[in-house]
């Protein structure tokens, strides 16, 4: 299957210059969104996963699924001031804006092998960020999956010595 057939592109959005890949028309599909999880899910088979984290709110409709597929737990990454528990946070700049990600700290467990999940890999901030948090409360991050790369952005370059798992690219 060609993913992109499913993927809906849409130039100028957020605003002038991004050309915004529009997952929901994969989502909506329910052969499309099936077939991508388990693509996924067969590209990191290799890998040790204890957990998977994913940010938000994309990263939970490809994580969440990708982690009940493979039998273990999701962690939601969220946006400051979410989260009901005690959490650490980190500020990062996006493509397009500047945002703080914050996680709970009993989220995951010293040691644990950690899987991070996203719908699109831009520049990396948000997945290096997310990879900052994991390791602060002593995660190991032994991979990074998302359905989109723009590579272009060598996003990929801001995760050094993480495995990087995507399943369509875009230039
Ligand atoms: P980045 O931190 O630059 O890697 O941005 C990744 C996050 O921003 C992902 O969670 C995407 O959901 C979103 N994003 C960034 N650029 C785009 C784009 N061109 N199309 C769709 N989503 C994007």
């Amino acid at each position: 299957m060609d993913f992109k057939d499913s993927i809906r592109v849409i130039p100028d959005f957020p605003k002038e210059g991004i050309s915004f890949k529009d997952i929901t028309t994969l989502l909506k599909d329910g052969d499309a969104y099936r077939q991508a999880i388990d693509a996924l899910k067969a590209l990191v088979s290799h890998l040790e996963i204890d957990v998977i984290a994913g940010p938000e709110a994309r990263g939970f409709v490809v994580g969440a699924p990708l982690a009940y597929a493979l039998g273990v737990g999701f962690v939601p990454i969220r946006k400051s001031g979410k989260l009901p528990y005690e959490t650490i946070e980190v500020g990062y700049d996006l493509e397009y804006g500047k945002d703080t990600l914050a996680v709970h700290t009993d989220a995951i467990k010293p040691g644990q092998n950690v899987l991070i999940a996203d719908d699109l890999l831009a520049t990396g901030g948000t997945i290096a960020t997310s990879v900052n948090l994991v390791e602060q409360l002593g995660g190991k991050v032994v991979g990074a999956a998302f359905l989109i790369e723009l590579v272009e952005l060598a996003g990929r370059n801001k995760l050094s010595g993480i495995e990087v798992i995507t399943l369509v690219d875009y230039e």
